[in-house]
């Protein structure tokens, strides 16, 4: 069950739909997202400093495909190189900007999942 809970989340993340109730938008416009679930009320990140794990989260996704890609022409002797070079500085430029939602959608998934978005910001100020 909690598999089907964890692939639903992410699954959830990467549409940008709410977690909770997976019907709400987390988006108004492309970079703008929702503090809350305009369906639910779920709260998507807690504060504003939640960003950076959206942040993260694309600077990974965007070194994992740039490494493969690396690798795959480094190793190729068909390939020609400063093409390929060009054409992987566009998509380490293209890449984390259009990802930028889904990473964000993916972070409040992970937050969601482990309750963290429902925790008082004030929590550790004790
Ligand atoms: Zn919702």
């Amino acid at each position: 069950m909690w598999l089907v809970t964890l692939v639903r989340a992410l699954f959830d993340g990467l549409r940008r739909r709410c977690p909770r109730c997976h019907r709400g938008r987390m988006f108004e416009k492309f970079f703008t997202m929702r503090t809350h679930c305009p369906i639910c009320g779920n709260q998507f990140e807690r504060s504003g400093g939640e960003v950076s794990g959206g942040m993260a989260v694309n600077i990974v996704a965007t070194l994992f495909i740039i490494i493969v890609s690396g690798v795959i022409v480094g190793r190729s002797t068909s390939i020609p190189l400063l093409p390929a070079l060009l054409v992987l500085g566009v998509v380490a430029i293209m890449f984390p900007i259009m990802f930028y939602p889904i990473s964000r959608g993916l972070w409040a998934g992970i937050l969601f999942l482990t309750g963290n978005n429902d925790e008082a910001d004030d929590v550790y100020r004790r």
